[in-house]
């Protein structure tokens, strides 16, 4: 039997009718969430993203502004605007589009956004508080898989939850919120030795490595929820994720399809993380969302 869909435009939508409303009560209390998005450099994938994010900012009845540098913008300058924007009250929530040009260190300038407005969820504080359980903001492609794995209603406690990618901005914070969903988690990288014994055991599969078809419906155990995050091109040019689709939907009990899956979750919960972000501010200023 062909597996479940998770259709994560269809969640996305859901979940941005709630932040569309809760955005509106917090304009109105005078309290109007507010993003800023920066890139620096000119890499069409990036401008893509940085454009999806500023127009579902827009759609959510957010304030948004996109700073656009040069590739030759420093370090220095670009430390500049962060402390510029960690002090305008006007914004909850920056982010710095990664990656950076070489001569930035993104982990610098990770570490100079305030905490309170880290939507990513990658300042070493909020890493930090997702290890030890409270994180300030979850990274948002995680946070939407777990978002996923709730629509569904999917027991996670005791589940086997294997990670396929050990990124920072992915892998290893999905392994924490599975973790604190009560899975035992497993955790692949490039050096793991025969990955299909690993997936096989995964009632949970998530595989974020940026390489197709690296897990095949052979590596997948029957009814299994598959939940892929990468994203890449077949020879075609199409967009693919990192899991072989066709055959693995014939194993899978859930799937999640690229595009239309984890995708549209990670911009809808970089809104749930400025929505909240703003909350926080609004209710600091004994205003009751
Ligand atoms: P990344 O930083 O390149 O990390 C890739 C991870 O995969 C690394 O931990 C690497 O292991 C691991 N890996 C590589 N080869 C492997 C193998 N043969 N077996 C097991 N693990 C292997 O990538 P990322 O930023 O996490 O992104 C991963 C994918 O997700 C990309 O396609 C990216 O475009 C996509 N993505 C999608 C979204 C979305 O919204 N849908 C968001 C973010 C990322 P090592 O640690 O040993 O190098």
């Amino acid at each position: 039997m062909s597996a479940q869909i998770i259709d994560g435009k269809l969640l996305s939508q859901q979940l941005r009718t709630e932040v569309k409303e809760r955005a509106a009560r917090l304009t109105e209390r005078g309290n109007r969430p507010g993003l800023c998005v920066i890139l620096v450099g000119a890499d069409p994938a990036s401008q893509v993203y940085v454009r999806n994010k500023v127009a579902a900012c827009e759609e959510c009845g957010f304030y948004s502004v996109l700073e656009k540098y040069d590739a030759d913008f420093t370090q220095e300058q670009l430390l500049e605007r962060i402390r510029v924007r960690n002090n305008d009250p006007d914004i909850h929530g920056i982010l710095v589009q990664l990656p950076l040009p070489k001569h930035i260190n993104a982990q610098a300038i990770i570490g100079a956004i305030a905490a309170e407005k880290d939507v990513d969820g990658f300042h070493i504080s909020n890493a930090g508080g997702l290890m030890t359980g409270n994180p300030l903001f979850r990274p948002c492609t995680p946070y939407g898989v777990m978002k996923m794995l709730e629509s569904i209603n999917y027991p996670i406690r005791g589940a086997n939850a294997v990670v396929v990618g050990a990124s920072n901005i992915v892998g290893k914070p999905q392994a924490m919120l599975l973790l604190q969903a009560g899975a035992t988690i497993t955790i692949c990288n490039s050096k793991t030795r025969d990955l299909g014994s690993h997936t096989r055991n995964a009632d949970i599969l998530v595989v974020a490595t940026g390489i197709r078809n690296i897990v095949t419906a052979d590596m997948v155990k029957p009814g299994a929820v598959v939940i892929d995050v990468g994203m890449n091109r077949d020879p075609e040019g199409k967009l693919c994720g990192d899991v072989d689709y066709s055959a693995t939907r014939e194993v899978a009990g859930y799937i999640t399809p690229v595009p239309g899956g984890v995708g549209p979750m990670t911009i809808t919960m970089l809104l749930v993380n400025t929505i909240e972000a703003a909350e926080r501010v609004a209710n600091h200023a004994g205003v009751v969302h």
